[in-house]
């Protein structure tokens, strides 16, 4: 009976924290930890490390999807409309949730896009296939560092639908900056003249920012998976290849494996396998560069 008393009052305390944490949100009237909904895998892991037990963290895309090649179903919108939080990328990644994010935005669903706090990469200009918005480069998951830059900007934008994490924040951004360097020793094995990556598409631009790699092309050319794969920028790509001494193809999820195969037959490379959109069985980000940093390194070395 005492029990059962207890457990009644914790509620009353929970559906009044609600109440008076989060005013305006799309699900002021629920009871329960507010709810954040992250778009795809990856961030969504970082963001629940971040949040622990003091809020549920619902993943959009499942995991293994191709983000580029994603639209939300009727269920993922209406997660959106009823979510206190929704963390995305940015940089149309999520372009077929943009309509529904804006309107959930207006009804007072808070919305944080991870590449308003990172310093954004840009395109090289003048590349085939680039235009003015296309040359904004998605893939900051790829970056230990912008990670953190994501998480330090999360703390405020959680404070505001009443989630604390002003302690796990700090902690986090440390892990992190102790990832990039970890990943800085794992590559170290990758003498300067091998630090050349050819990918599925141009999916590790910051990363080779941030460890000092070339990107020598792409099979898909342009920030997509989904663009179109010419004759004439193949011939190109092989040229490329064999002018640079690429050894390594790094193929990825989207990558068409009959074009990605020919090209390596054709030109002697290894084609390689890069897990850069889809988490790893552990489900962490530590793991998931872990596993970018051993492919490359063990490919390149
Ligand atoms: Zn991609």
């Amino acid at each position: 009976m005492r029990l059962r008393i207890g457990a009644g009052l914790v509620g009353l305390v929970v559906v009044a924290l609600r109440a008076a944490g989060c005013s305006g949100g799309g699900a002021a009237q629920t009871p329960g930890p507010p709810s954040v909904v992250v778009t795809y895998p990856v961030l969504g892991s970082v963001v629940a490390d971040l949040v622990g037990d003091r809020a549920t963290v619902t993943v959009l895309m499942g995991n293994g999807v191709d983000p580029h090649d994603w639209s939300p179903s009727a269920k993922d919108i209406e997660r959106v409309e009823k979510a206190d939080l929704v963390v995305a990328n940015g940089l149309n990644l999520e372009e077929g949730l943009e309509k529904a994010l804006v309107e959930a935005e207006k009804r007072g669903v808070a919305v944080f896009r991870a590449a308003d706090h990172v310093t954004v990469r840009q395109r090289a200009t003048g590349e085939v296939g680039s235009s003015e918005e296309a040359a904004a480069d998605p893939h900051l998951w790829v970056d230990p560092l912008a990670m953190r830059d994501v998480v330090l900007a999360l703390e405020p934008a959680l404070a505001g639908v009443g989630v604390d994490v002003a302690d796990r924040a700090p902690a986090l951004a440390t892990r992190l900056a102790e990832l990039d360097a970890a990943t800085r020793a794992t590559l170290s094995v990758v003498p300067e003249a091998r630090r050349l990556l050819v990918t599925g598409h141009e999916s590790m631009g910051y990363f080779a920012d941030r460890y000092g790699f070339r990107l020598v092309g792409a099979v898909v050319p342009g920030l997509t998976s989904q663009g179109e794969v010419a004759a004439g920028q193949l011939a190109d790509l092989r040229a490329a290849i064999e002018a640079a001494g690429v050894t390594v193809i790094f193929t990825e999820i989207g990558t068409p494996s009959a074009v990605v195969e020919a090209i390596g037959s054709e030109t002697g490379a290894a084609v390689v396998q890069l897990p850069s959109h889809t988490l790893p069985a552990d489900g962490t980000y530590a793991s998931f560069i872990g596993q970018i940093a051993t492919a490359i390194a063990t490919a390149l070395r």
